[in-house]
């Protein structure tokens, strides 16, 4: 018989492996917790949806609708269906099928894999994870510097430092048309230096072209007609309130007139958080107001501001600043030997498991479960705080020998401890003594 052909990964979708999973837990938890302190609560929504969501949420002349779209036609119903790209849009559907910001304001958050066909590269993948923040019906300035003040909270607690933030305003679709017009003329000046994409873009999407990553435009889009001078009264006092809470609280940024957004429902704020540790792909979290979109999508006018982070970023740069201090995979690993002693250790784990602790038991392989010394080398690795061993001698005596898995080699003290008495023993030495808390993760370079 030829061997099975081997399987694989879809191109740009990865595992998350369990060498990096406590690394995406602890990012996770810090972010939940976060988003707790803040008043935020979760929304799970479905990860597909009716196409037509995204292409009229999204706009039509975006990266994501025009060619980042997993669509396919459901072949029980021919339903148009689409992998979501982006959290937005399914959140703000689920509020408005809920009628969740009938009864006054709602904050929300969500996580989970997005899919974009894009071409995969460093920090670009085709099944991505987000997180991201929503906030409905808030108009002022208050709740999107709170957006932001929550993100900066975030890379203090994970450590992240070299990350800055950018700040615009893009007004509003009045303010936009009159700089369109301008901006159109201008382009169309300089029109010998636009590429192909700036070229498609010019009537459809002119502000894009401000966001172009080609280095031959860079110089010519620099002295376009910066939006900011277009903002009427209200667009401009909105801003210099965000400004000013942020000043107040030592939140740094800069503003950058060219900071536009792919997507096409944005209003007012806009902001990203950069880094240069990345590469290309330096951006780890976008986000600005959505004040109209929720009326397009068939809702009541209801002001909106939000922001999604691209895990895999956050991952990465956290992983460049050295190795979290490593959680063990339990507290307590059981060593036995002789089919009583297996007997007794599986019962005494499911008690010392009762009392809140994390114990992994020695099991059997094809191999058989091994010697002692064996076992005490996978006791070792497990990066438990200690190993419980029962053997013939301890089953006769009705003890157990409790050994210390810290420290040098030399300085690991054991003790034998009744049966009855382990769970209490180990309760008392682990979290009794150690600090579990990760409130500011520390890196070991
Ligand atoms: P870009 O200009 O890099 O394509 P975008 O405008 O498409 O970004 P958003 O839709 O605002 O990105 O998504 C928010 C965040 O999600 C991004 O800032 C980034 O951190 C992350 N992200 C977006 N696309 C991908 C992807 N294909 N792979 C990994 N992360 C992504
Ligand atoms: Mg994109």
């Amino acid at each position: 018989m030829s061997k099975p052909e081997k399987i694989v990964a879809i191109k740009g979708m990865n595992d998350i492996l369990p060498g990096d999973a406590p690394l995406w837990e602890l990012f996770e938890n810090t972010t939940e917790t976060i988003l707790k302190s803040y008043g935020y609560q979760k929304i799970v929504t479905p990860i597909v949806e009716e196409t037509k969501l995204f292409a009229r949420a999204i706009g039509a002349v975006t990266d994501i609708v025009e060619k980042e779209m997993y669509s396919f036609t459901d072949s029980m119903n021919g339903d148009q269906l689409t992998l979501r790209p982006e959290g937005t849009a399914g959140a703000v559907r689920a509020v408005l099928e809920h009628n969740l910001a009938y009864d006054g304001p709602k904050r929300l958050w969500y996580k989970g894999p997005m899919f974009r066909h894009e071409r995969p590269q460093r920090g670009r993948y085709r099944q991505f994870f987000q997180f991201g923040a929503e906030a409905f019906g808030f108009s002022g300035p208050d709740i999107d510097a709170e957006l932001i003040m929550l993100c900066r909270r975030l890379w203090d607690d994970l450590g992240i430092e070299n990350v800055r933030l950018e700040l615009n305003s893009i007004g509003n679709a009045e303010e936009r048309n009159r700089h369109r017009a301008d901006l159109i003329a201008y382009f169309e000046r300089h029109e010998d230096l636009l590429d192909a994409e700036a070229k498609r873009r010019l009537h459809a999407n002119p502000l894009r072209i401000l966001d172009t990553k080609n280095p031959a435009m860079q110089e010519m889009v620099g002295g376009a007609p910066r939006l900011l001078d277009y903002l009427g009264e209200e667009s401009l006092a909105h801003f210099e309130g965000l400004k000013k809470i942020l000043d107040r609280n030592a939140i740094q940024y800069t503003v950058n007139p060219r900071l536009v957004r792919g997507l096409d429902y944005y209003n007012r704020t806009v902001f990203e958080w950069v880094t240069d540790e990345l590469g290309a792909q330096g951006t780890i979290c976008a986000g600005g107001r959505y004040d109209p979109l929720i009326e397009q999508l068939g809702g009541k006018a209801t002001p909106a501001v939000g922001f999604a982070m691209g895990m895999e970023r956050i991952i990465e740069l956290m992983k460049a600043m050295g190795e979290p201090a490593a959680p063990g995979q339990c507290d307590v690993y059981m060593v036995h030997q002789g089919e009583e002693a297996q007997m007794l250790a599986f019962t005494l784990a499911e008690r010392i498991r009762d009392a809140g602790l994390d114990v992994v038991l020695h099991c059997a392989t094809p191999s058989g479960v091994g010697s002692f010394k064996s076992q005490m080398k996978k006791a070792d690795a497990s990066g438990a705080a200690f190993a419980v061993i029962i053997g013939e001698d301890e089953v006769a005596q009705g003890v157990a020998a409790v050994k210390s898995l810290r420290g040098e080699a030399g300085e690991q003290q054991q003790e034998t401890v009744a049966l009855e008495n382990v769970v209490d023993h180990l309760v008392d030495q682990i979290v009794g003594g150690h600090d579990h808390d990760h409130d500011h993760v520390h890196y070991h370079p």
